[in-house]
This record gives structure tokens, sequence and C-alpha cells, in this order.
């Protein structure tokens, strides 16, 4: 059982190396922000109600996405493991995801917490882009597609996500730093947190990645 959270702060590039990992690992993502954008998109009422946080940059109220990802790891494909993209980002969400865990079985092996200053933070997340069709993500400057606005393996168009933008930026930033940042010392008495300078280029970084994993 592979059970790995990635913490860092929005733009710190865990959704990105997350997908790597899915690669190496065959084991899957779980994204929570990419869950509720879903809901939000398929117009459901969880997801009406999650957009109002959002869209402002704030969180979204622990027993909904403790509830998402509860339902997620119960799935078939993570049996082998799960990697937790954006979850936990509060404590008492990580003190459920302790007792869901127990209750299923599961257990966390490492905890990577991706370290990224805030300027760089900052311009990646303006630069952001996501496409609309797979998900895959670029950066306008450190990792653009080939073709402006048009994804490289679909050729779905590239959008900005609405939270992506400077005020919300900050909310987000200012919400991490709060509630999600005292995570990394909760989870480094288990001893299985490794920090990684998550600056630069994306392979390198996920190399970095996948040797402290093996
Ligand atoms: P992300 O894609 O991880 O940056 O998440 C986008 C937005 O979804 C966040 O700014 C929150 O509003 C919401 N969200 C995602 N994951 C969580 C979580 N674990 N707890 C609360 N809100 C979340």
């Amino acid at each position: 059982m592979r059970g790995i959270i990635l913490l860092g702060a929005p733009g710190s590039g865990k959704g990105t190396q997350a997908k790597k990992l899915t690669v190496s690992f065959s084991i899957p993502q779980i994204s929570t922000g990419d869950m509720l954008r879903e809901a939000v998109k398929s117009g459901t009422e969880m997801g009406r109600q999650a957009k109002t946080f959002m869209d402002q940059g704030g969180l979204v109220p622990d027993e909904v996405v403790i509830g998402i990802v509860k339902d997620r790891l119960q799935e078939k494909d993570c049996e082998k493991g799960f990697i937790l993209d954006g979850f936990p980002r509060t404590i008492p969400q990580a003190e459920a995801l302790d007792r869901v865990l127990k209750e299923l079985g599961k257990e966390i092996s490492s905890v990577l917490s991706l370290e990224v200053d805030e300027e760089e933070i900052l311009e990646r997340l303006s630069g952001r882009r996501t496409c609309s069709g797979c998900g895959a993500m670029y950066h306008v400057r450190f990792n653009p597609p080939k073709t402006e606005g048009r994804c490289d393996k679909c050729g779905g168009t590239l959008l900005q996500r609405d939270d992506d933008r400077e005020d919300t930026i900050r909310e987000r930033l200012v919400n991490y730093k709060k509630s999600t940042k005292p995570l990394i010392d909760f989870y480094r008495g288990t001893g299985k947190v490794h920090a990684v300078k998550a600056s630069g280029d994306i392979d390198t970084i996920f190399e970095t990645i996948s040797q402290l994993l093996h």
C-alpha cells in the first residue's frame, strides 16, 4: 500500500507531480480541487455550495471534502494505493483522514512537502493554464504548449482557472498559511515527512521525489 500525501501551497506543483506519480506507481491521484470543480461543472447541489467558497479563495467546509475523499478511497482503483493532492488542508481534515484510513485498513506511507518561494508561486499561478479536455497543465512561460491556447496531448482549449486571479490567489495563500501549513508539523511526528525543494524544472523535481519514494 502506497499512500502518498502531497502538501504545499497552491501553485507548488502538487497536481503536476501527482499526475507524473500516477504513471510511475499506477495508483490514482485524488484531487479534491478537481473533484469539486467537476461537481461545480455538473451543477450538483454540493457543487453549487462549494462554488461560493472556491470563487472567494476560501476553503470548502471540512465535512464536505471529508465525505468526498472517504467515498473515493473506497473505489477499486485505490486498492494498491493513492496520491492525495490538496487534501487534507486543515487539521480536522487530517484527523478525519486518520480515522477513515483506519476504518478502511489503509495507511499513509509518505508525506511530501513541496516548498516554493511565494514570489515564484504568484508567477506560477498567474500563468497557469489547464486543458478543458483532459486536465493537462501548462504555464504560459515555464511549460508552454506547442500551439498557444491548445493542449499538446488532446488538442483541447487551455483555460485559466477562475480562482487563478490576483485577488483570489492572495486569499488562497492566506488560507494556506493559516490552515494548511500547520499540517507539516502535524505529520512531522509520524516520521514520514520529506521536504522537497520544488522550484525550477518539473522533471528535476520529479526525479528528486521518485528517489525519495523508492
Ligand atoms: P485546488 O485545485 O487544490 O487548488 O483547490 C481549489 C479550491 O477547491 C480551493 O481553493 C478550495 O476552495 C477548494 N478545496 C480543494 N480541496 C479542498 C480541501 N481539502 N478543503 C477545503 N477546500 C478545498
